[in-house]
């Protein structure tokens, strides 16, 4: 996951800090050693790293905190703030226009996920009650075209794309009355990517902004290419202006430098983070959550508001009755299975609680990982059973158990497996209901 590094290293400097009880100014002089040192890991940006480690350092020695009762709390505390302050400090929202239509345009190098953000983006927006029109500008590639066209299809978000041959301003400008005249109220110009930035490629998307200009130019960079993407945003700030940031592919190992010094460079916010290939990872950035998350303090917010997108009311009362009741089966074990994976992979969920390194330690090794095969899997073998194994597993025997592997290509040793998990969570549910608590929670799946 990205920032693992980073935020082993920074966890690690900080008990060390806690061990020492009062601090000396040697001390912080230390561990901001380590702090650097972990930082330029990471691949942050030289120059970003030494003023962070200086203003730290500065807070730190000056603010008296040496004579705190909890000094190493409050040297985290301030690396918190300074982490927060490196990526903005608030949130950076889109520039939506009072007069609709809001104009969006993307751009990007070819490969950062440009066209992919420009579906993902729609989708977000249409659930905020938004009608947005996708324009396909990418008239180099036909299969961006093509691509974008899926896309709008999947989505069901209209794709406003011109004969072969029309060229890019054209089709932006012209793609402004038909937004207004289909009802659209967002317009998300997928513009063209090269694999370099060249002057062509600058001279072309120049053209489109001072004819249709644009409520918001939103540079699309992959958060792998590391520094890369850093200087890819210096330029293109430099050449056609951007007021924000879409770091994509933040769900890979990437090490975080990027995302961690491009604010400080270019001035810019990042505005949206992609965590993954789906639509529907597209997430608003947060600096103060993220830095949390670097610092091992976990995310607690943003895993409630996945939980809430996730699940509605009126389920998780229906399913929260069946336990109760204790007619919780193994369809509603699938069901809930595949609930909690449209959060994100297990890795992502663990990476929002607090102290997740911590607990990922201790479960490394352990068989916890439900991946998208994994859930196929038991997919498979709830399929294979008849009704009444559904709903009482007891039935089972073995027999059942060979009939149920062959039916769903997998091995009995399986299958014992997905019915020795689920026994053992019904009986977890048991104990919890004992304790008149509320079932309804991730812990289980563990
Ligand atoms: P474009 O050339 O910039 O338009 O890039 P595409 O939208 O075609 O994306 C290139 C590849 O990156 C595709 O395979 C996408 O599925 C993938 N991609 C885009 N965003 C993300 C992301 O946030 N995470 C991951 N893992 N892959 C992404």
């Amino acid at each position: 996951m990205i920032f693992e590094g980073l935020s082993e290293r920074l966890q690690e400097t900080f008990k060390k800090l806690r061990g020492h009880g009062k601090l000396t100014e040697d001390d912080v002089n230390e561990a901001m050693r380590d702090v650097r040192m972990a930082l330029l890991e990471a691949d942050v940006n030289f120059k970003v790293v030494k003023d962070f480690v200086k203003k730290v350092k500065e807070r730190a020695i000056g603010q008296e905190v040496l004579e705190t009762l909890t000094p190493a709390q409050v040297v985290i505390k301030i690396v918190n703030e300074e982490l927060t302050a490196l990526m903005g400090g608030t949130q950076s929202k889109l520039n939506i226009s009072s007069v609709p239509p809001t104009i969006i345009m993307m751009v990007g190098l070819q490969g950062a996920g440009k066209t992919t953000t420009a579906g993902k983006l729609a989708l977000s927006l249409r659930k905020q009650g938004k009608h947005p029109l996708l324009v396909a500008d990418d008239i180099y590639r036909p299969a961006a075209v093509k691509q974008l066209e899926v896309l709008g299809k999947q989505l069901d978000i209209p794709v406003f794309s011109m004969e072969a041959g029309t060229d890019a301003v054209t089709i932006a400008k012209e793609s402004v009355p038909y937004a207004n005249s289909h009802a659209a109220d967002v317009i998300i110009i997928d513009t063209a990517g090269r694999l370099h930035i060249n002057e062509e490629l600058m001279q072309e998307l120049t053209s489109i902004k001072s004819e249709v200009k644009p409520h918001e130019i939103l540079l699309v960079v992959d958060a792998m290419t590391g520094q890369d993407a850093v200087n890819v945003a210096e330029s293109f700030n430099g050449s056609l202006g951007l007021d924000g940031i879409v770091m994509t592919k933040m769900d890979g190992d990437a090490r975080g430098g990027a995302a961690l010094s491009v604010k400080a460079v270019t001035g810019c916010p990042i505005k949206f983070v992609g965590m993954g290939e789906k639509l529907e990872a597209l997430e608003p950035f947060y600096p103060d959550r993220m830095a949390s998350r670097i610092l091992g303090m976990g995310d607690v917010l943003s895993l409630i508001e996945k939980a809430q997108d996730v699940y509605d009311i009126e389920t998780a009362q229906k399913m929260e009755k069946k336990l109760r009741k204790d007619e919780f089966t193994l369809d509603d074990f699938l069901d809930q299975l595949q609930q909690v994976r449209k959060m994100g992979s297990f890795e992502q969920i663990l990476g929002m609680l607090p102290g997740m390194g911590n607990i990922k330690k201790q479960l490394e090794g352990v068989d916890v990982d439900f991946n998208g095969k994994e859930i196929k899997h038991i997919e498979a073998i709830i399929r294979s059973m008849t009704p009444q194994e559904r709903a009482d597993i007891s039935v089972i025997n073995g027999s059942r158990r060979k009939r149920i592997a062959a039916g769903s290509g997998t091995r009995v040793q399986d299958v014992n497996k997905i019915i020795k998990q689920f026994a053992e969570m019904k009986k977890m549910m048991k104990k919890m209901k004992k304790m008149q608590k509320s079932p309804m929670g991730l812990g289980r799946f563990k």
